[in-house]
């Protein structure tokens, strides 16, 4: 058996049992920012994660879970909330060694936001809603029920680590749903923290399970698995496409949250302080591995020279260094594998456009994968590194001309998640929030999610909500009960079948 955060080995979680994984197999994860081990966590087997849906599907079909009220479940999800502000340091601290996230991020937004997400959704739960009942047939009453999907297998994304699990189980058990959770392999650490906070709370077992491993095992198998109603997925649209194949001989419900190449739209009579500090704050958050990320900054010909000279003045500002350290301002990539294909985007850069900053040079005495802020400038949206999710410290400046043209540009991606629109004139600003086939568009500013509004993709960058009241709608089923009120043995439609004096 094994357990424990204080070694930072961790089991499987199934059950509220932490087990070791069937196949025998560990793996240790490392600190992206020194190559220092943290943990030791178990690569679990297509077994494994059989035995985790089993033990959700029981939770579900036989368990008390999906029957108590709603305010019941919503006392269990404050108290994991409460349980997290009390370990907040601890969340961010692991959140800190395991992504390589600066700790003003880590404390002040991922866990504090993560924090804020779980008490909404425990107060949301309690007001799921369908239509009103009545008579839409005079002779019954129709009610709505909103119940349960099921087994929802919830597969998260290494960038937001605790908050994808906070946007994409906990929702789903909020609604009355039991959860496979299974963490992107490199940052396992918090969710699997968060699964000791749920044994602690005494969660019914088999609500929550937890499955570290491989995507293409553990992952597949959720999405193979009859016995899984729901896949909510995070992560590449590469990924997105091979669960649903997969999913598809099984008919089960999914929700996709993509990739996201945002633009972030600058007029000529936009506050040019507010958007250079907007832009650098939109590009370079979570360095830049963030499906929000302003990677595109379309920018009208007439500021867009003062624009440009302002912007890499305020980047060229940004501290790239040890994450612990607090006047950093970014920390390493999350690995090897995304330093060497942000890389490449810059080399494919260098022949597409103009680099006007490279100062990723400038980091080779560091040990961890860290990389300097590039920008680069290019006149041909249909360049990889306008289309292509960069998932770095990249964004790409473009000139445009007229509102027509930026437009048409900005939309000229596959992906359609959030982007952003800076001017003083408000009627140009609806026109563009009218216009922008994105799922979110900021005004004046980029990159904010209230917890009650929904992140909401179009295009190809998925469908469904995360966060919100639609989030949780999303987890539910509608059922209608239809009651008789006649009390008749022969309701006035039945000659369909009966004869008149039959
Ligand atoms: P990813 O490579 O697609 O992985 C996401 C998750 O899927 C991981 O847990 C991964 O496991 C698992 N997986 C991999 N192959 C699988 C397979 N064949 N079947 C089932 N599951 C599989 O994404 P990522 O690199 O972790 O994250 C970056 C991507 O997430 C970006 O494209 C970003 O835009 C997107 N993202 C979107 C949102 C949103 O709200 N729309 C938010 C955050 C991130 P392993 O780690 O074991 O490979
Ligand atoms: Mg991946």
């Amino acid at each position: 058996m094994i357990v424990s955060s204080q070694t930072r080995s961790f089991g499987l979680f199934i059950n509220n049992e932490w087990v070791e994984s069937v196949g025998g197999e560990s793996q240790e994860i490392i600190n992206p920012a020194n190559g220092k081990v943290i943990a030791d966590i178990q690569r679990g087997t297509e077994e494994d994660t059989r035995a985790a849906v089993e033990a959700a599907r029981r939770a579900f079909d036989k368990g008390e879970w999906p029957k108590l009220s709603p305010a019941a479940r919503a006392e269990f999800i404050m108290k994991l909330a409460r349980l997290l502000e009390e370990r907040l340091r601890a969340f961010g601290e692991a959140e800190l060694q395991n992504t390589g996230k600066p700790s003003k991020q880590v404390f002040d937004y991922d866990v504090a936001y993560t924090i804020d997400n779980l008490k909404f959704f425990a107060g949301a739960s309690r007001v799921i809603e369908g239509v009103s009942a009545g008579e839409y047939v005079s002779e019954g009453t129709s009610i709505l029920r909103r119940e349960p999907v099921g087994v929802v297998g919830a597969i998260t994304p290494w960038n937001y680590p605790l908050m994808m699990v906070g946007w994409r189980a906990i929702p789903a058990i909020a609604a009355g749903n039991t959860v496979v959770v299974k963490p992107a392999s490199y940052t396992p650490v918090t969710t699997l923290m968060l699964a000791e906070a749920v044994k602690e709370i005494g969660l019914p077992k088999g609500v929550f399970n937890v499955v570290t491993g491989s995507g293409k095992i553990v992952g597949e198998e959720l999405a193979r698995n009859q016995d899984v109603d729901m896949i909510a997925f995070t992560g590449s649209n590469e990924v997105g496409r091979t669960i649903s194949n997969i999913s598809s001989g099984t008919v089960k419900r999914l929700s996709m949250e993509l990739g996201g190449k945002a633009p972030f739209i600058v007029f000529d009579d936009a506050d040019l302080d507010a958007a250079t500090e907007g832009a650098v704050v939109g590009a370079f958050i979570n360095n830049g591995q963030d499906c929000s990320a302003a990677a595109r900054i379309y920018v009208h010909e007439s500021i867009y020279d003062k624009f440009k000279k302002y912007y890499i003045e305020k980047v060229k500002k940004i501290k790239v260094g040890d994450p612990t350290v607090q006047t950093n301002d970014l920390g390493p990539l999350i690995s090897e594998e995304q330093l060497g294909r942000v890389r490449k985007y810059v080399e494919i850069g260098r022949k597409e456009g103009n680099i006007v900053l490279d100062e990723s040079e400038e980091m080779d005495s560091f040990e961890g994968f860290f990389i300097k802020p590039v920008v680069i400038e290019t006149d041909n949206n249909k360049a990889r590194i306008v289309q292509e999710e960069i998932f770095g410290p990249v964004p790409v400046i473009i000139k445009f001309k007229t509102y027509q043209e930026v437009i048409e540009k900005a939309n000229d991606v596959s992906y359609g998640l959030g982007s952003s629109v800076w001017t003083k004139d408000v009627r140009k600003a609806m026109m563009a929030s009218r216009d922008l086939r994105f799922g979110t568009v900021w005004i004046n500013d980029h990159a904010p999610i209230p917890s009650e509004m929904p992140w909401s993709p179009m295009k190809r960058s998925g469908f469904g909500a995360s966060t919100s009241k639609y989030s949780l709608e999303e987890f539910t089923t509608l059922k209608h009960v239809y009651v008789d009120l006649t009390g008749n043995v022969r309701k006035s439609w039945y000659y369909q079948i009966y004869g008149e004096n039959r």
